[in-house]
């Protein structure tokens, strides 16, 4: 019952445009709303059995935990109730009223940066309680808040500009939503329509679902059957579920165990990478479950942080019913599940690997950051994941995957360290001057691609004790091997440097004679344990002023024509040869990713030019 005390408000401005979206899109499922109200009413019942055991009183204690929906076809409404927590005004206010949750901020995110229809990405979201606006202009929602002195209250809205809160009298502890269906979404008042929604989308809700007062779900927890008991559609349908998912999952581990913890769990990779372009850093997403009862849906210390991109449920009967969200941190039982199944999940992903290759080479192009960031930050796992890595290299063709262990039973007899490059593509390595050396002898780099990779390497001094390599560092011994390099005067070609550094003065730290160059003129080198050049590009980003010039070796290659005649020139016409000298450098410099101020050069090209047609 309402009563007139009449407040009306204005929907923040992104539920008007979500809102927007949501009626005129031609988004075709709209039997989505009736999931996404159930979720909303599994909440509210998860977190009233939660407060049941840390509250000394709550409002109608004994209601059941169950959702109630009815229908009428006079009336032609949907009706969808829950003895849950309710709402205050405040609650109604900033829940209903404002974007809160995740789901509709991550859709109105991807649709600004998509350049796709709205209905075509539309039906990869939940967009929440405003769902319900999609069949209906005429919402009201009827609450009491848990706490037993809480104002009873109806909000109202016809979900285009605003909405009203009166108070209400007679309520019970929960949410009552009341839709007017619109008059072509009658077909959502009809009994056997919503059982079939509910059969799809609600097999798993662990709470009675009772449609005009009869029961429709069995509560299933299905991480408790054995798994030749479940199918893959059960599976499937669980992960949506639980994920609020509107893919497939691309991997499940099923897994039990009764030592040294009772542990059933069932965990999902998504088919979607949630940390996409576009999107922020998820939660995790892997619930805390003791003998079925919800603990925690989002528990931060159950696994490692890189593992937030998986779904689904971790039960285990050790763990005390009523332990709080604070004290899991300190738990070493908790402790004890995270490391198990860390492990365990690790174990699972190697085998898929090794199972089947394709599949696992799909999740890892979507997921690797994750496992990589697993390798930096989780060091009680490092070595097992560090042999789920895979990188493009020299010796593959484009597009096949090495892995370190690859790498090392590939290693030359007398090598001794692991080479790698980092660097935005294949293409910017193979044009740069620093593989050509290692390809002419037959020596394998690794092709790292990553923005991560940068830390990675940084992370990770060495693997199977061989130590990792950039080869843009300076001072790698590399063997000769071809007896051109007999052919230079040493003695000429170190006067030939002295001549570069002078020339050059402070813009390089060194001049050096190079073994390693084969068809190049010049390399810019770094030294060992400086900054590599990714990284002082990114520097650069934040930092414009920061310079690293005085850091670079160069290194020349006098078996090159362009050095033999520029040794020559700088005799014969020594203002020519100085300007030339200054281009290998700066050629040098871009080709390594160091060239901080382009101007000059672009001048000097000019010069050199002229001064060459005018000969
Ligand atoms: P989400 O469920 O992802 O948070 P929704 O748009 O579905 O987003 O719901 C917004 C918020 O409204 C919920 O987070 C919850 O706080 C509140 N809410 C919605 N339905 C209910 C309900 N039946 N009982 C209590 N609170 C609810
Ligand atoms: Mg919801």
């Amino acid at each position: 019952m309402t009563e007139e005390s009449e407040d009306k408000h204005e929907f923040q401005a992104e539920v008007q445009q979500l809102l927007d979206i949501v009626i005129n899109s031609l988004y075709t499922d709209k039997e989505i709303f009736v999931r996404e109200l159930v979720s909303n009413a599994v909440d509210a019942l998860e977190k009233l059995r939660h407060l049941k055991l840390t509250e000394k009183t709550v409002a109608d204690p004994d209601l059941d935990l169950e959702i109630n929906i009815t229908t009428d076809e006079t009336a032609n409404t949907i009706t969808i109730a829950d003895y849950g927590t309710g709402m205050t005004r405040e609650e109604l206010i900033g829940n209903l009223g404002t974007i809160a949750h995740s789901g509709s901020k991550d859709f109105l995110n991807a649709l600004s940066k998509s350049d796709q229809k709205e209905t075509n990405i539309i039906g990869q979201f939940g967009v929440g309680f405003y769902s319900a606006f999609m069949v209906s202009d005429d919402v009201t929602v009827y609450t009491r808040s848990w706490n037993e002195d809480s104002e009873h209250l109806c909000w109202k809205s016809d979900g285009k500009t605003g909405y009203q809160i009166d108070t209400s009298s007679g309520e019970r502890r929960g949410t009552k939503i009341v839709i007017q269906l619109k008059d072509e979404h009658e077909e959502f008042a009809k009994t056997a329509r919503i059982k079939g929604i509910l059969e799809n989308y609600s097999n798993f809700v662990p709470f009675a679902i009772l449609l005009d007062g009869e029961r429709v779900n069995t509560v299933e927890a299905i991480w408790m059957k054995p798994k030749s008991d479940v199918s893959d559609e059960a599976y499937s349908e669980f992960y949506k579920f639980t994920a609020k998912a509107f893919d497939e999952p691309r991997y499940r581990m099923h897994f039990s165990a009764d030592a040294p913890l009772m542990i059933n769990s069932l965990l999902f990779v998504p088919g979607e990478n949630p940390e996409r372009p576009g999107f922020g850093q998820v939660e995790p997403g892997v619930s805390l479950y003791c003998n079925k009862v919800l603990i925690d849906s989002t528990p931060k210390s159950l696994l490692p942080d890189w593992l937030r991109f998986l779904k689904g449920v971790i039960d285990s009967e050790d763990l005390p019913l009523n332990i709080s969200r604070e004290s899991m941190q300190d738990s070493a039982l908790v402790q004890k599940l995270n490391r198990l199944i860390t492990k365990r999940f690790i174990k699972f992903l190697d085998r898929e690997a090794k199972s089947d290759a394709e599949q696992f080479g799909s999740f890892y192009e979507n997921f690797r950051s994750f496992l990589k960031e697993g390798v930096i930050t989780d060091l009680e796992n490092r070595d097992e994941l560090l042999k789920l890595l895979r990188f493009e290299s020299s010796v593959e063709e484009p597009g096949a995957f090495a892995t370190l262990d690859d790498y090392v039973t590939r290693m030359k007899e007398d090598q001794d360290k692991i080479f790698y490059q980092v660097a935005p593509d294949r293409q910017t390595i193979e044009s740069a001057p620093y593989v050509e050396a290692f390809k002419a002898r037959g020596i394998e780099v690794l092709f790292l691609y990553d923005p991560i990779d940068e830390y990675l390497v940084g992370a990770l001094p060495s693997y199977a004790e061989k130590q990792l390599v950039s080869i843009a560092q300076s001072g790698i011994e590399l063997a000769d091997i071809n007896d051109e390099a007999q052919d230079v005067d040493a003695d000429q070609a170190s006067a030939l440097c002295e001549w570069i550094k002078d020339a050059l003065g402070d813009r390089v730290a060194e001049v050096n004679v190079s073994k390693r160059l084969v068809d190049s003129p010049a390399a810019a080198l770094t030294p060992g344990g400086s900054m590599s050049p990714q990284m002082k590009q990114m520097m650069r980003q934040v930092d414009p002023e920061f310079s690293s010039g005085k850091e670079v070796h160069l290194e020349i290659n006098p078996r090159h024509k362009l050095l033999k005649n520029l040794d020559s020139a700088r005799t014969s016409q020594p203002e020519f040869a100085k300007l030339v000298a200054e281009q290998i450098a700066d050629n040098a410099l871009l080709a390594a990713g160091l060239l901080e101020e382009g101007r000059d050069m672009v001048s000097r090209v000019y010069e050199i030019m002229q001064q060459s047609l005018e000969k």
